[in-house]
């Protein structure tokens, strides 16, 4: 059986683990043509013995390496936008310089890839992007999550307004809102605490199905909105938070 995505170029960014390198991983077991890139090069390269998948450095942030980028690999049918970051703190501990940094990573970026990338996929007469949003944004909140839930809410209202523009050329973006996620930015977090042990219990407390998300988990859902059975939705933002928000 020919895999679902078969004969589909898919560009990803910060693939080099987590969330992205589980997605990486899946794509190309669906016979996806993989280019997996990350600003960190040795870890993303990683990958590259894996059947399906090539690799490249990409800071998101460098914005005419994104351009570069995007002309070099030419028309791509799914656009997975993974690059972001947690910043912890309420209004009051968030300094503007983390607010600015959140909004850099979270959401300049992701204009800037998506706006790179889309004329090549018009082009192609098509394509699905993904972007990764979280529950913690317009969705739900979280205390301690000021820059970031607003962010990830800017993510979900764009991703909106990106499907509402292209929805007539055969483009469709949708966000993925993952709760908890055990990576490895995860582990950091939680070993930032003074109490890791209480902080990991905590964090699996809030999930009503008694544990975190594995990034083979919200990897499956991104292969679902990269492909085409996935063909009459757009716009969405898919929660997959294991109850988080009941
Ligand atoms: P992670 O945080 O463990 O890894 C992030 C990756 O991004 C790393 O490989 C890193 O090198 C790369 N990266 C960092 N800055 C970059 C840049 N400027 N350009 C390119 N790559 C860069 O991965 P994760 O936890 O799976 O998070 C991935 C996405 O999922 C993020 O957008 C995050 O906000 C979102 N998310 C994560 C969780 C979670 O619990 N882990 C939950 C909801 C949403």
């Amino acid at each position: 059986m020919a895999g679902r995505l078969e004969g589909k170029k898919c560009f990803l960014t910060a693939a080099a683990q987590g969330i992205g390198r589980a997605t990486a991983l899946r794509f190309a077991a669906e016979g996806g043509e993989v280019i997996a890139t990350d600003v960190n090069e040795a870890l993303v390269g990683e990958l590259a013995s894996t059947p399906g998948i090539t690799t490249r450095r990409l800071d998101v942030l460098d914005h005419d390496a994104v351009r570069a980028m995007a002309a070099e690999v030419g028309p791509v049918d799914v656009l997975f936008n993974c690059a972001g970051y947690v910043d912890h703190g309420n209004l009051l501990d968030t300094k503007l310089e983390k607010w600015d940094f959140s909004f850099e990573l979270n959401c300049r970026s992701l204009f800037v890839v998506t706006q790179s990338f889309l004329p090549g996929m018009l082009e192609n007469g098509g394509g699905s992007i993904v972007n990764v949003a979280s529950v913690v944004s317009s969705e739900m909140a979280v205390a301690n999550r000021c820059a970031y839930g607003a962010s990830k809410g800017a993510v979900i209202g764009f991703t909106k307004s990106v499907a509402a523009d292209y929805i007539g050329q055969g483009i469709r973006c949708n966000a993925i809102c993952p709760a908890t996620v055990q990576t490895p930015s995860l582990d950091d977090r939680i070993n930032a605490f003074d109490d890791p042990v209480a902080a990991r219990k905590d964090f699996i407390a809030r999930q009503k199905m008694g544990r975190l998300a594995t990034p083979e988990e919200i990897a499956d859902l991104a292969l679902y909105l990269a492909c085409d059975e996935s063909r009459y939705i757009t716009g969405q933002p898919m929660v997959i938070d294991g109850g988080m928000h009941l």
